[in-house]
C-alpha cells in the first residue's frame, strides 16, 4: 500500500487535479490511498473570513466565502463536464452553506475560539477531498471519498492537535484497508481530525504530511509519497535561492530537522510516525513526476560533517531574561518553571550567568513568560528575527564548515549565534528583513553551484577539515 499526499498547489486548479488523477493512475497497482489538502489559498482564505465574521464584518467575509465556492464550482465544471451541475447542487454547495452558517455564527457571538477556527479551517480539506474524489471518478478510477473526521481521532488541542494513534489505528482498519483491498482508492482531507466525540480539529496549518504519515503508519504501508510544487527537499528554499539543487537522499534524522528548523517541505512532525514504523519517505514534485525528487530514510549514522541545506525559520520572537538583582542564582530553575506552566516551546535558547535568551515562536509565549517572572526577572522581547540554519549530521562538529560560514556571513547585525546545542544545525539569530540575504550568503558558500557534489551535499571529513573544503569533498 502507498499513501500519496497532495498539497494545496498540487489540486491548485482544474488543470492541476487533472495531473493529480494522472499520476494516481499510473500507480493503482500500488494500492494508493490519497491524502489532498484545500484548494492552495483556500486554509488562508478562511482564517481570513473568521476574522472577519469576528471583527463584525460579516459581509466582506461572505463575499471571501462565494469567491471561494465560485472557484471550487468552475473547477468542478471543467473536470466534471457531464454532472457538475448536480455534483455542485447536491454534494459541494450544501457544504459551503454549512460554512455560511458558521460565519454568521462567529459574527453573532464576536468570539471565534481555537474550537470554532478549527471547525472553519476544516472546510478547506473538506470541499477539496470532494472535489477531487468526483474528479478520480469522472476519469473512471473506482474513487471513494472518507471523512476524515471519521479517522482521524484526536485529542481536543484545538489547532495542535495530537492523533491518538490507537484509536485510528482500528478506525483505518475498518474504514480504509477493506477498500483499498477491494481496488478502490480512498480519498482523505489532510490537516483535519475530530475528537472522539466528534469535535473538528486540525493539526497544525501545513498538516497534510502529517496526515499522510499518521495513515501510512496505521497501514503499515510500504512507503508515503508527499507530492508538492518543488523537486523535493532541496539545498535551500528554492524561492530565495533559485539555485538551489534537489537532495536525493536524506536520513530521517537530517529531514525532520530541515523541517524543525523551517524547511516548509515537510511539516516538522510528519516523519515520527514513518520512522516508528521504518516507511520510506518521498518528496516529488506533481509538476515534474518523472524527476527523483527526494527519498527519506534510514541511514548508517556516520563521522562524516555535511550541510545538506540552509534553512530559514521566520516570526521567531527573542526573550532576553535578566535575573533580578540577587535571584541569579535562582534564575533557570524560575525560567523552567515558567516555561512549563506556560506551555512555551523553545527553539533554542543560550545562557549566561544572569541571563538566559530562548528563541520562542510568539509573541505572546513572551509576553506570558514576562508576566509570570515578574519577581524574579525582567524580560526583554524582540519580535521579528529569523533563525538561519545549516543542517546536517556533525555539522557543528566541523570546524572548516564552520570557518567557511562564519567568513560568508554578510555584514549585518547577528544576534546570536547557536553552535553545538545540537551536532545537526549550525544557526545564526538575524532580523527577519536580513533572512534572506544570509541564507543567499550561506547558501553560496556552501553549495556553491558548479562544485556541488553528487548527492547534492557540501561533505568535509572531520578529520581533514583543514583543507579546501568543496575540493576535500569532491576526491
Ligand atoms: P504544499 O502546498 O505542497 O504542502 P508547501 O508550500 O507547504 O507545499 O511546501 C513547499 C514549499 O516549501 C516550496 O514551494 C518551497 O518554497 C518551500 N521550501 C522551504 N524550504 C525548502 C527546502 N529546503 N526544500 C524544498 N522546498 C522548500
Ligand atoms: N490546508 C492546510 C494549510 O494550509 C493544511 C496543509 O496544506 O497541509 O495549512
Ligand atoms: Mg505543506
Amino acid at each position: 500500500m502507498l499513501v500519496m499526499k497532495f498539497g494545496g498547489t498540487s489540486v491548485a486548479c482544474a488543470e492541476s487535479i487533472a495531473r493529480v488523477t494522472r499520476i494516481v493512475r499510473e500507480r493503482l497497482h500500488l494500492q494508493p490511498v490519497v491524502v489532498v489538502s484545500a484548494l492552495a489559498g483556500v486554509t488562508d482564505a478562511l482564517q481570513a473570513m473568521g476574522a472577519l465574521s469576528r471583527d463584525g464584518l460579516l459581509e466582506e467575509a461572505l463575499s471571501k466565502l462565494k469567491g471561494c465556492e465560485e472557484r471550487h464550482c468552475e473547477s468542478a465544471k471543467a473536470l466534471l463536464p457531464a454532472k457538475s451541475e448536480a455534483f455542485c447542487h447536491k454534494d459541494l454547495c450544501p457544504l459551503f452553506d454549512e460554512a455560511r452558517a458558521l460565519l454568521k455564527a462567529v459574527f453573532a457571538v464576536q468570539e471565534l475560539t481555537p474550537r470554532t477556527l478549527d471547525r472553519l479551517l476544516g472546510f478547506g480539506e473538506r470541499w477539496s477531498s470532494l472535489l477531487v474524489a468526483e474528479a478520480f471518478r469522472a476519469e473512471g478510477l473506482r474513487a471513494v471519498r472518507v471523512d476524515s473526521s471519521d479517522v482521524v481521532i484526536t485529542d481536543a488541542n484545538y489547532s495542535h492537535a495530537a492523533p491518538l494513534m490507537d484509536r485510528i489505528k482500528s478506525r483505518v482498519a475498518t474504514s480504509i484497508r477493506p477498500r483499498v483491498q477491494s481496488g478502490c482508492v480512498p480519498v482523505l482531507g489532510g490537516f483535519i481530525g475530530s475528537t472522539e466525540e466528534g469535535v473538528p480539529t486540525t493539526l497544525g496549518r501545513g498538516g497534510s504530511d502529517y496526515t499522510a504519515s499518521i495513515l501510512g503508519a496505521s497501514l503499515d504501508a510500504d512507503s508515503i509519497e508527499i507530492w508538492t510544487d518543488v523537486d523535493g527537499m532541496m539545498t535551500a528554499d528554492p524561492r530565495i535561492c533559485p539555485d538551489a539543487q534537489n537532495i536525493e537522499s536524506i536520513s530521517f534524522d537530517e529531514a525532520a530537522e530541515l523541517a524543525h528548523f523551517g524547511a516548509k517541505v515537510l511539516h516538522p512532525k510528519t516523519l515520527q510516525p514513518a520512522v516508528d514504523r521504518g516507511i520510506p519517505v518521498y518528496v516529488l514534485n506533481s509538476r515534474h513526476p518523472e524527476n527523483c525528487g527526494t527519498r527519506v530514510e534510514v541511514t548508517e549514522p556516520s563521522e562524516e560533517g555535511r550541510v545538506r541545506s540552509v534553512a530559514c525559520k521566520r516570526g521567531i520572537t527573542l526573550a532576553e531574561v535578566f535575573a533580578r538583582q540577587g535571584l541569579e542564582s535562582k534564575l533557570t530553575s524560575a525560567i523552567f518553571d515558567a516555561l512549563e506552566h506556560q506551555k512555551c516551546l523553545v527553539d533554542l535558547a543560550a545562557m549566561s550567568r544572569s541571563n538566559l535568551s530562548l528563541l520562542l515562536n510568539s509573541r505572546s509565549s513572551a509576553d506570558a513568560l514576562s508576566e509570570f517572572l515578574q519577581d524574579k526577572a525582567s524580560v526583554n522581547v524582540i519580535e521579528g528575527c529569523a533563525l538561519v540554519s545549516l543542517v546536517g549530521r556533525n555539522v557543528a562538529r566541523n570546524p572548516a564548515i564552520c570557518a567557511r560560514a562564519l567568513n560568508a556571513l554578510p555584514n549585518l547585525p547577528i544576534r546570536m549565534i547557536f553552535h553545538g546545542a545540537s551536532d545537526m544545525n549550525l544557526s545564526f539569530v538575524v532580523a527577519e528583513k536580513d533572512a534572506d540575504q544570509v541564507v543567499r550568503s550561506l547558501h553560496d558558500a556552501l553549495f556553491p553551484g558548479q562544485q556541488v557534489p553528487r548527492h547534492s551535499e557540501a561533505a568535509i571529513p572531520l578529520n581533514k577539515s583543514q583543507q579546501p573544503a568543496l575540493v576535500q569533498a569532491e576526491a
